[in-house]
């Protein structure tokens, strides 16, 4: 069987999690965790990178940062995970969903501007497939709108749009590192600031309210609560377990890309002949092989095909169901325009297997079943 996922492992884990035990102190902001930060914000090429307990909690930072109130309404892909949206949902806002690009399934960028209205505050962006949205457009709508933009790059870690990394473009971007991502601790994430504007008050969220961060540059002499807040802090043990892979990010990458440039190079002839429509990766953009998926006709030709690929011992599964179709989604927000895309292309799309560590024969048996399948 080759499985859909399998979490990322480097062997050294274990290793830096004794280290890590034996330091008899795990709490948040540990040696690990300010390893990792160091090397994200070198990575990313920002001043400054928060390790978070999830991408959810760094987005629910990110909606705290925006200062979003009750009423306010934030503009949103309805193709994406529920915390996209419900990290806003929590302060208050009314989602307002556009269409999505049917190329990339990211939110179309010629669809924002008119959904914006005099509540309107910021406009969420997911990066989907490690492959960016349209970000010159959309900063330049939020510029001339006077809105916060924030990244969900949960996908994205290490794709560039024009050579700049994802989520450092908008005012806030936020990581994932589930076990389902390119790097792996379990359940974590990371909020990105770009700048230092607002990074007193972010250490405050992340802090349970309290200004310790400052308390520990020597800025105040004793740290109180100062806000509202929560705790958002990982403890060290699973920074220990990212820091493993953060140091083979480059091994991770190569091997990720060699998977998705086979599947690419194999299934290009059948698109050729209309049999299938494969992602689209736009001039600018560079990605980080998150994701292959590849289009089939309709739903009932992709139940079809994943039927086809589970008897043959392959992993293939489908991907979000819009959520504006959600329960939640209709309490809570509203589809601005047509759905002539969200709809239509999450119902066809298929995600095939691509995780770290698999080996050319693992590839192979994919493509053949694929390639089968349409024969
Ligand atoms: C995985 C994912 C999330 C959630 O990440 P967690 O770290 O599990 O909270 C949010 N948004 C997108 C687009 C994701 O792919």
């Amino acid at each position: 069987m080759i499985d859909f996922n399998r979490p990322p492992y480097i062997g050294t884990e274990p290793e830096y999690m004794k280290e890590a035990a034996l330091n008899h102190k795990i709490c948040g902001d540990g040696p690990f965790t300010k390893k990792c930060q160091e090397a994200l914000t070198e990575l990313l090429g920002v001043p400054a990178v928060y390790l978070t307990t999830s991408c959810t909690s760094a987005l629910e930072m990110a909606g705290l940062l925006c200062h979003i109130k009750e009423g306010d309404e934030v503009i949103l892909p309805s193709y994406t995970f529920c915390s996209t949206a419900d990290a806003f949902v929590q302060r208050g806002a009314r989602l307002v969903f556009v269409d999505i690009r049917p190329d990339t399934m990211n939110i179309d960028e010629t669809k924002i501007e008119d959904a914006i209205t005099p509540k309107t505050r910021a406009i969420v962006v997911v990066h989907y497939a490690g492959v960016s949205c349209e970000m010159d457009a959309i900063m330049d709508i939020a510029k001339r709108h006077d809105l916060r933009v924030v990244e969900d790059a949960a996908q994205a870690i290490g794709s560039t749009y024009k050579g700049r990394m994802l989520g450092t473009i908008g005012d806030f971007g936020c990581l994932s590192f589930h076990e389902t991502k390119n790097f792996s601790m379990g359940e974590g994430g990371a909020i990105i600031l770009p700048t230092l504007d607002q990074r007193d008050e972010a250490e405050i969220y992340r802090e349970k309210g309290t200004d310790r961060s400052r308390f520990f540059r020597g800025q105040v002499d004793k740290y109180t609560w100062v806000e509202y807040g929560s705790s958002y802090l990982p403890s060290d043990m699973n920074a220990a377990y990212l820091w493993a892979q953060l140091q083979e990010a480059d091994r991770i990458n190569d091997n990720r890309l060699a998977t998705w440039h086979a599947y690419d190079d194999a299934f290009r002839p059948l698109e050729k002949e209309g049999r299938i429509v494969l992602p689209t990766i736009p001039d600018g953009c560079v990605h980080n092989a998150h994701m292959y998926y590849v289009k089939l006709r309709d739903l009932h030709e992709r139940t079809d095909f994943i039927n086809y690929l589970h008897s043959h011992d392959v992993g293939c599964v489908f991907h979000y169901v819009p959520l504006h179709s959600a329960p939640a989604g209709k309490r809570f927000g509203r589809f601005h325009g047509e759905d002539v895309y969200t709809t239509k292309e999450s119902d066809r799309l298929a995600r095939l297997p691509l995780y770290y560590g698999m080996t050319e024969e693992d590839r192979n048996k994919v493509i053949t079943t694929v390639l089968s399948y349409f024969d």
